[in-house]
């Protein structure tokens, strides 16, 4: 696999650190010029070459306004869509499910999907829109 491929796939994986733009760092050509100014407020050569060292780039090494020789750093991992763990047949990124506890009518667990607003049914086999279905449910069960 190439770098080029590589860096594709990573683009969709992944979210970059944005990276520092050469305009913020020292030119070369502007190097000497700024040496010569702190070395005549009295600074040592040596300190400001050290100092320099860390701001200046060299301009055969920018494309795009970015130095190429600074690794990117990812920020964060992008999240991919998955299927709804519920089967409510959406592509979710992210998917949260809320389980909740009531007395009324009877003991029972609600299993919900904060995506789709789904809840799963009392049987499990299926999922449901709203609480009607759970007080539907438990009144036909105690008949
Ligand atoms: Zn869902």
């Amino acid at each position: 696999m190439d770098k080029k491929k590589i860096n594709e796939i990573l683009d969709q994986l992944v979210i970059w650190e944005p990276q520092e733009r050469v305009d913020d760092r020292m030119h070369i050509r502007d190097r000497e010029q700024t040496k010569r100014q702190l070395f005549s407020l009295g600074y040592g050569e040596e300190e400001i070459d050290e100092a320099l060292d860390e701001i200046t780039h060299d301009s055969r090494m920018v494309v795009d306004g970015v130095n190429i020789t600074i690794p990117k750093k990812i920020k964060s991992i992008k999240h991919q869509p998955k299927l709804c763990e519920l089967n409510c047949g959406q592509m979710l990124i992210n998917q949260k499910i809320e389980r909740s506890y009531h007395s009324w009518p009877e003991p029972h667990w609600r299993t919900k999907c904060t995506n789709c607003q789904h809840y799963l049914h009392p049987k499990g086999d299926r999922l449901v829109k709203g609480v009607h279905e759970f007080k539907l449910y438990y009144q036909r069960k105690k008949r």
